[in-house]
């Protein structure tokens, strides 16, 4: 189980009407909307990697304590959410270096994970995730092997593999009818019967080797967050859908599955007891 840890409006589907310059301009709810999902998680006994935006901890480092102190994974989401694809290989060595060094000290734990605001490693930045492992990464969780619109290569492995010097750990994905689908999250999973979820969910634990990693951000549970005007259609209906039934929802998944740590499922504190 994953959960990406930034506020709604960081959100890049809001990017056209909030700009990066803005956001201290707005009240931060990822601490209130993130405690709430650990208690779900505590009610389920489910454990579960938080990755989380240096930005954000910067401005709640209480809360980083607090995902340590209940048993979670801390991981890293990258600074402030900028993709990887529009950095260069100087810029994301500096931006993961930074929010490492931050979450460690808020955290006083190690940080083993990241994952690439939207997906973003692709084709286009080769050098990613050897710079992950430079700079003290033991896995990534940035690869959604799907056909998106905006993210996605639908011929990359689905399940954890090695690469650059560290492994790739892909959200999960399924195949029905010879078709690749996410079963990971997402608006994907605000949108679709919890039926059918749990379904492709059950598909892709039975037919990948290795973890089924799910995800979701604290604020699709935040049905009261502010509203965005004007923006399009299509992001407005994405990031509005059903989040009044989302908490609800991940309640079932947790009682329906057993949901752990990603550095536990990949063994990679074993590899650091290793290499220490
Ligand atoms: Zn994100």
């Amino acid at each position: 189980m994953s959960v990406d840890v930034e506020d709604y409006f960081q959100v890049w589907a809001l990017s056209p009407v909030i700009r990066r310059d803005d956001w201290d301009d707005h009240a931060l709810r990822v601490d209130a909307s993130t405690r709430r999902v650990l208690d779900l998680f505590d009610q389920r006994q489910a454990k579960a990697t938080f990755f989380t935006l240096g930005w954000v901890a910067e401005r709640a480092p209480n809360l980083i304590r607090e995902i340590v102190a209940r048993g979670h994974e801390l991981a890293s989401h990258g600074y402030d959410h900028v993709k990887v694809f529009d950095q260069t290989p100087d810029e994301f060595r500096a931006d993961v270096e930074k929010t490492k060094r931050i979450l460690e000290d808020a955290g006083g734990v190690a940080v083993a994970g990241f994952r690439a605001a939207g997906f973003s490693i692709d084709q286009r930045t080769p050098w990613a995730h050897e710079i992950l492992a430079e700079t003290g990464h033991l896995y990534s969780s940035s690869s959604h092997p799907i056909r998106h619109d905006h993210y996605g290569d639908p011929n990359a492995p689905r399940a954890p593999h090695r690469l650059g010097g560290l492994i790739e750990a892909p959200v999960a994905t399924t195949e029905v009818f010879g078709r690749r689908i996410s079963s990971a999250g997402g608006g994907w999973f605000r949108a679709a019967p919890y039926a059918l979820s749990r379904r492709l969910i059950a598909r892709a634990a039975d037919s990948l080797d290795g973890p089924t990693i799910f995800y979701f951000h604290p604020w699709e549970i935040d049905a009261e967050q502010p509203r965005v005007d004007g923006l399009p259609v299509k992001s407005r209906l994405r990031h509005y859908l059903n989040l009044d039934r989302m908490e609800a929802k991940l309640d079932r998944l947790l009682s329906d599955f057993d949901w752990g740590r990603i550095d536990d499922a990949l063994g990679v504190n074993r590899l650091r007891g290793a290499t220490a």
